[in-house]
């Protein structure tokens, strides 16, 4: 899988995308993550890629033209199953949605900064928004990290026991069950027994039974999927 992000501000995603899984997903060539900059499509010689608002008001908007030369410069090289925009009114992201994306070829995420972008570049270059929630952030960035991340780990590999992303919270519309290490006591506060017993049949019904108890009392939402 390929992910490409277009951002003016590359240097908020060195960190998230160059540790632990993603990292290590890429050193497996099971996915090549390039973070692309902007302002390596802009043609003055302060390397602009912002504005003034049409019509005034504060803020700035993401230009037109550093985004569609970006874009078009990837589409010529190769398809792209999706180019989405991060923006808080776009499509809720969930587990169903990184599910869907992990099966994918090569995707576009476009960070956006300012006010957001042009308009023009949502209505005819962009196949999906994705917001990662109801409140607004300073840009893309950290969604386009969250979203990259949330789909690598699902890729078959990226984790070294595949069950346990299967067995992450929300697979199955269930949350995930408690999880326990040594010791086994402390301050006498006690593991669970039943995980000591070395009953893998009587633990397996355990922890699906916390998962139950867990979802209907913290998302009786999800419960009524189950
Ligand atoms: N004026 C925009 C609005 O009210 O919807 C917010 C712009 S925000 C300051 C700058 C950029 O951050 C957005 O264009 C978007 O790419 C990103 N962003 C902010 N909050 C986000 C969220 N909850 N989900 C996804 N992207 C977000």
């Amino acid at each position: 899988m390929r992910i490409d992000i277009l951002t003016v501000l590359p240097e908020l995603l060195e960190s998230p995308l160059n540790h632990s899984i993603v990292k290590r997903a890429k050193e497996k060539g099971l996915v090549e993550i390039n973070v692309i900059n902007l302002r390596n499509f802009t043609t003055d010689k302060y390397k602009t890629v912002d504005d003034y608002a049409f019509g005034g008001g504060a803020g700035m908007v993401m230009m037109i033209e550093p985004v569609f030369k970006a874009i078009e410069k990837l589409k010529s090289e190769r398809h792209y199953d999706e180019i989405i925009y991060t923006s808080p009114d776009g499509e809720k992201f969930s587990q169903k949605l990184a599910n869907r994306l992990s099966i994918l070829n090569n995707i576009i995420i476009l960070a956006g900064h300012y006010k957001g972008v042009d308009q023009r570049i949502r209505d005819n270059l962009i196949t999906r928004e994705i917001s990662i929630g109801d409140y607004v952030l300073s840009g893309g960035e950290m969604p386009a990290a969250i979203i990259a991340d949330a789909i690598v780990r699902l890729i078959p590999g990226a984790i070294s026991d595949e069950q346990s992303a299967l067995s992450d919270s929300f697979q199955d519309d269930l949350l995930a069950p408690p999880v326990y290490t040594r010791p086994s006591e402390f301050k006498g506060w006690k593991v669970p027994e039943i995980l000591l017993s070395g009953n893998t049949g009587e633990i397996e019904k355990w922890r699906h039974d916390q998962s139950v108890e867990r979802t209907r009392k913290l998302r009786p939402d999800l419960a009524d999927n189950e």
